[in-house]
């Protein structure tokens, strides 16, 4: 039973969140110890501690909700909808699915030789997970994460992005009120280099969420202790518009995919191939609607607005170098504002179009930001082929009124996760659902059953049904006669032909007979 606690400690704005390196192996001794303990608690205790802390989070939803808009610049309703109403169903669902999903199971065994005997699968928790976070979504990646970790008996340490430690501290504080052992959730505040020391404790495996160049960093440092990871890295998402979509609801998922959290979402639409006879209508709509998002000055009522702002300087940067470049090659904007100086397009819903966008930066790399290329294409077979010609796998959208020629084109795109009149999937809350991408979008899957599964071992027990059915195998020395034609005979069960198999049965079970009766196992 989980006793509900008083914050420990609860971390204030004024302490200084920086974690040295020295502190790292007793932070991994706490947690590894506290693992032991929780892993000894049933899966039902352990779903009722996700419960808790649901209960705990939808208590502060309010604060949590400002602090995320203050700490990322993401609008009110974006840290609401897609954080903290997302974490609650992740939570909800691990917490109600994770006993059953982990509970024992048994296989059934098609061997007629193993008929006195059984096999199950037990999931035995990893130990101590380390959770490396990005920046974009700070409070529902890292507890998504915590809530199957938990759930699967595990402890975990969190090493936030540097860019978003008040959140961090926010979820460890949450933790702490939700009475969550002492330990078993440790979060830890640095840049890189402590992300890097992290791995140096050795945690049983590493769930890394970032940009695809520190991933390969995370799966070289973590290769050399052979430390498993999940990677879930960057995207450069497509969006096919088909020639039959409606056009105001085609604008309408465009708007959405690129301009969500102010395009810094890794399943952003950040590619928007659109078929050549509706290009012109589509741009326009699209360029009508992106003027009718307000930001927070323009707001009426003070939290409900759709612009929020970047306020981490590396993105930022990234984006106005592409933006930069892209205008220096002759690039035409679409949307953007007015002034479409770099400022302006960095920050307002953008689309660019360019004669050769394949040899620009902001084609190639992910903007991450409110913006997306566009391009059109004549034939279906030429959208796939655009689509699947980039690094990133990570998911993709096709906008069509035919939905079953849409799931088609979705089973030839290159992406985890790929959506049919919707946009930038991943932030509606699907726990039930695997999220993980493909190329260099990473690998491993998160969520759903299956991505419950990267959190635990699971191990194969081969057991007798009853003790009175114990006998030695019929595949234990000495190899005899008998044994020998029998497993000749056991071939013919395998024949195709049922007549044939028909008749092994009997001889095959005469010499099975024979050779537990009278040959001698050793
Ligand atoms: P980032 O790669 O800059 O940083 C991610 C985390 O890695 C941070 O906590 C950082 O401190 C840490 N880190 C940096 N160097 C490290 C090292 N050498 N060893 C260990 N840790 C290290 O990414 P970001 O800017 O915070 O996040 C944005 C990126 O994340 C984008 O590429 C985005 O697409 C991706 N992302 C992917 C998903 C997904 O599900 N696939 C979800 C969200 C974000």
């Amino acid at each position: 039973m989980i006793e509900k606690q008083t914050p420990r400690n609860p971390p204030k704005k004024t302490t200084p969140l920086q974690t040295s390196a020295d502190q790292l192996p007793a932070v991994m001794e706490r947690a590894q110890k506290a693992q032991i303990l929780w892993a000894q608690r049933s899966l039902r205790q352990r779903a009722r501690g996700l419960f808790h802390l649901r209960e705990t989070i939808i208590h502060h939803s309010e604060e949590i909700t400002t602090l995320l808009t203050e700490e990322t610049g993401k609008p009110p309703f974006e840290a609401l909808a897609h954080e903290i109403y997302s974490t609650v169903e992740m939570l909800t669902y691990f917490g109600k699915k994770g006993p059953r999903l982990l509970k024992d199971k048994t296989i059934w065994l098609r061997n007629p030789l193993l008929m006195t005997r059984k096999s199950f699968l037990h999931h035995r928790p990893l130990g101590v997970i380390l959770i490396i976070g990005p920046g974009n979504y700070p409070f529902l990646l890292p507890l998504a994460e915590v809530a199957m970790a938990l759930v699967a008996g595990n402890a975990v340490i969190i090493k936030p992005s540097e860019f978003t430690p008040r959140t961090a501290a926010k979820i460890q504080e949450l933790c702490d009120e939700a009475g969550i052992p002492d330990g078993l959730v440790q979060t830890v505040f640095g840049d890189g280099s402590l992300g890097a020391a992290l791995i140096e404790q050795k945690p049983a495996k590493v769930f890394f969420t970032g940009s695809t160049e520190t991933g390969k960093k995370v799966l070289k440092s973590a290769s050399e202790h052979l430390i498993p990871v999940c990677l879930e890295l960057g995207g450069k998402d497509p969006m096919i518009v088909l020639a039959d979509a409606d056009l105001d609801f085609a604008s309408s998922a465009a708007l959405f995919g690129c301009c969500i959290n102010q395009g810094q979402a890794c399943a952003s639409t950040e590619r928007i191939l659109v078929h050549e006879s509706i290009q012109k209508p589509f741009l326009e709509k699209f360029s009508e609607k992106a003027a009718q998002l307000r930001t927070a000055s323009q707001a009426e009522t003070p939290h409900l607005y759709e612009r929020g702002e970047i306020h981490n300087p590396k993105t930022l940067q990234t984006l106005k170098a592409q933006i930069q470049e892209a205008k220096s090659q002759g690039a035409t904007f679409t949307g953007g504002g007015k002034n479409q100086d770099i400022e302006t397009l960095a920050q307002g819903p953008t689309l660019v179009s360019h004669a050769q966008i394949e040899k620009l930066k902001i084609y190639e790399d992910e903007s991450f930001g409110p913006v997306a290329t566009v391009q059109t294409f004549k034939s279906l077979n030429q959208a796939i082929e655009m689509a699947n010609q980039n690094r990133f796998g990570l998911a993709a959208s096709v906008i069509t009124q035919n939905l079953s020629l849409g799931e088609e084109v979705a089973k030839k795109l290159e992406a985890g996760t790929v959506a049919l009149n919707e946009a930038a999937v991943s932030l509606a809350a699907l726990p039930e659902a695997p999220w993980g991408g493909m190329k260099d979008s990473g690998f491993g899957k998160k969520y759903s059953p299956q991505g419950l599964l990267e959190f635990v071992h699971t191990q194969h027990i081969h057991a007798p049904r009853a003790m009175r059915f114990v006998s030695k195998s019929p595949w234990w020395y000495p190899y005899t006669p008998f044994q020998y034609e029998a497993f000749r005979k056991l071939l013919g069960l395998y024949r195709k032909n049922w007549l044939v198999k028909l008749q092994a049965i009997p001889n095959f079970l005469w010499n099975l007979v024979q050779s537990i009766k009278r040959e001698k196992r050793l």
